[in-house]
């Protein structure tokens, strides 16, 4: 009897325990997209299955934005690269589709590299604004825009989708700056703060894909600190490597430290979206 009964409550405590576990296991494993959806990404997905799944099963969107400007010894394309994979790594934690990238954007002193695009801020505002008001129109009420490129893009995109939230009762907005927000795994994982095209942007690159990154054509003096206290400015900015404190986010093209980043970045990123929608949720949003 005593046996029995030490079974019986052992038993339940394993129950407890395993539904205890699988609950945790769901808010962090990956829905497979197959269950929900044949692909998560808006280019491929068909209209007939588009209007089957949006919002009945999927009401969030994560859009990535970025630019062409010159990132030190990777891709210009970096700040489209890195957001793209950010969406491709969270869209089946969060079931969300992936919108198609604006991959122009607003590059200020590094216009004049090449290969590097500027657009002015009176077309990318029009052009943003059109392109979330195309992701209410169809649909979603969860609206991400995982920006890859700072200045004042940043407050633009930030601009247009409050706006955008505030015309439209049940629109959710959020707009984030992954490097910015994820500052402290910078200086955890590399013990040191980072830059445009930095130790931490070079580092999220090469995890995406090791081949973007060329070690070979890299020198130190191709970095330069930003001015401390608006004290200057250059018009192109003389360095493709702008590091946010002096003497601190060389590129180091660790690839173990590169992986450790690229996930702890995307599950913070995870993490502060899950967690927005939540209080969204909660306050009856
Ligand atoms: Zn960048």
């Amino acid at each position: 009897m005593a046996i029995a009964g030490k079974y019986i409550q052992l038993s339940r405590f394993s129950i407890k325990f395993v539904l205890t576990l699988s609950f945790i296991l769901s808010l962090y494993s990956p829905a497979p997209a197959q269950e929900v959806v044949s692909t998560w990404e808006m280019n491929r997905i068909n209209w007939m299955e588009f209007k089957e799944v949006v919002p009945a099963k999927i009401n969030t969107v994560i859009l990535p934005t970025g630019t062409l400007e010159p990132h030190g010894v990777t891709a210009n394309g970096a700040d489209n690269i890195a957001p793209e994979a950010i969406a491709r790594k969270l869209a089946p934690r969060l079931k969300a589709l992936i919108a198609p990238t604006l991959p122009y954007g607003m590059t200020g002193s590094m216009s004049n590299y090449p290969g590097a695009f500027e657009i002015s801020e009176a077309t990318y505002r029009a052009f943003a604004k059109e392109i979330l008001q195309g992701l209410v129109a169809n649909g979603f009420k969860n609206i991400i825009v995982m920006n890859g490129h700072g200045g004042p893009q940043t407050n633009v995109l930030q601009s247009v989708a409050g706006e955008l939230a505030n015309q439209h009762r049940g629109v959710r907005t959020l707009v984030i700056n992954w490097w910015s927000y994820t500052s402290e795994i910078t200086k955890e994982v590399f013990g040191q703060d980072g830059g445009h095209a930095g130790i931490n942007e070079t580092a999220f690159i090469q995890a995406i894909d090791p081949t973007l990154v060329l070690p070979q054509r890299y020198s130190p003096d191709m970095a330069l600190a930003y001015p401390e206290r608006n004290s200057w400015a250059a018009t192109p900015f003389p360095a493709s490597i702008g590091l946010y404190q002096r003497g601190q986010g060389y590129p180091d093209f660790d690839q173990k430290k590169a992986d450790i980043y690229f996930e702890r970045v995307t599950q913070s990123v995870t993490e502060l979206i899950q967690d927005t929608i939540k209080r969204w949720d909660r306050a009856g949003l």
